[in-house]
């Protein structure tokens, strides 16, 4: 049984109007992909990231299969990931037969490592991912200046980017492709599961669509722009149904007061754990002059491994759930066998090992932030 004052680390966000959208969608003749909430959803994204096409999948990992298709990734081709990131990242290209050759992240950024870039970039490579880690990015200026420089695709997975920026930029507005997440962890979710593919590079617009609708050019049919409609590429099923698209679409609609909200919750956590940095040496996220971050996560860098394992279970005793994140993938079973890495990656294996994710969700209580903050500074006094 749960405790009545249990904290969890995670609730979907719930404004509470979203069952007025959903009803609505239920009421409607057409419930399959594509219809009036979803295309609500596509406008709203195409009008956040200027110049794009937005098409909603039913999760973010779909969305990155999705790219991996439309690249014509084959057996042997090289993708660049950070090791420390979900599975999906890396997985969605593995489907294809491609090689993951991973490379480290920033001890600050938490995001790709530019320079382990620059030096794993070989005849084989044929996409770079990169991973907006908790919202904020590394120097997408730089990364963007190789992808011109070796005319590589770049991939966004932006999963936990949205309301993010990098130089008034909307994150997701850089690469040829930016993927995004609705699942209940991240700011606004769209019932649970959903994710968003966003093409920037148009010559691959047309055959999104194709993909998407199963190999069939079954969506310029229903636009009018052909008189068959018919079998002609390889794709798959990857239309969400319009109960999601109704789910999120009030969210969307209210995104910079679910993030006002989640920023308020950050930065109480950040000036009341000023002082771990001081006098525990403990390190706190670090937000680079040109990022304007999404509160997405609150993390703490312990000093090491063991330190953050007795937080994480004096945090469980006081009814309070803080979780770790990513596991290295390069050093994954499953990675193990189908990856390749340039070197240690030791930033990725420290920070797996010592940092902890702290309950932020729009739905938190001020009540319940000041338990956190009071358990976390009680546990850091006594160790
Ligand atoms: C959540 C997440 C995903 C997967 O999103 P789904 O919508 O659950 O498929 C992929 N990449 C990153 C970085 C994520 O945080």
């Amino acid at each position: 049984m749960i405790a009545k004052n249990f904290i969890s680390f995670n609730m979907a966000t719930n404004l509470g109007n979203e069952i007025k959208y959903i009803a609505k969608a239920l009421s409607m003749d057409k419930l399959s992909g594509d219809g009036h909430y979803m295309k609500l959803v596509h406008r709203w994204f195409e009008n956040y990231i200027p110049n794009s096409r937005a098409l909603m999948t039913p999760s973010c990992t779909q969305a990155l299969e999705m790219t991996a298709l439309l690249l014509n990734i084959q057996p042997g081709d090289e993708v660049i990931i950070p090791s420390y990131t979900f599975v999906s990242t890396a997985n969605a290209f593995v489907l294809r037969g491609a090689k993951i050759v991973f490379v480290d992240i920033n001890p600050d950024t938490l995001c790709i490592n530019e320079d382990d870039l620059v030096r794993v970039i070989s005849q084989k490579t044929k996409a770079i991912v990169v991973v907006h880690y908790a919202g904020a990015c590394c120097n997408m200026d730089r990364v963007m200046a190789l992808s011109k420089e070796h005319n590589l695709p770049v991939i966004e997975d932006a999963a936990q980017a949205i309301n993010s920026y990098y130089k008034d930029k909307p994150l997701g507005s850089f690469g040829d492709f930016a993927t995004f997440s609705f699942h209940e962890t991240k700011n606004v979710t769209s019932g649970g599961e959903g994710g968003l593919l966003i093409i920037n590079n148009s010559s691959f617009i047309e055959r999104s669509e194709i993909i998407r609708e199963k190999g069939t050019n079954r969506s310029a049919f229903f636009n009018g722009m052909t008189d068959k409609y018919t079998w002609i590429d390889i794709g798959s099923s990857y239309l969400p149904s319009e109960i999601q698209a109704a789910a999120l679409y009030p969210q969307l609609l209210e995104l910079n007061k679910v993030t006002s909200r989640r920023h308020e919750i950050w930065s109480r956590y950040r000036s009341s754990f000023q002082i771990l940095a001081l006098k525990h040496n403990i390190s706190l996220p670090i937000i680079g002059d040109a990022v304007r971050h999404n509160a997405h996560i609150f993390y703490l860098i312990c000093t090491d491994e063991s330190q953050r394992n007795r937080f994480i279970a004096y945090m469980k005793c006081a009814s309070i759930q803080t979780v770790f994140h990513y596991l290295p993938l390069h050093l994954s079973n499953f990675g193990l066998l189908h990856s390749s890495s340039c070197c240690e990656l030791q930033h990725t294996v420290d920070i797996s090992s010592s940092l902890v994710r702290l309950p932020l969700y729009y739905n938190l209580s001020d009540n319940d932030v000041e338990r956190v903050v009071q358990c976390t500074l009680s546990f850091f006094d006594q160790e």
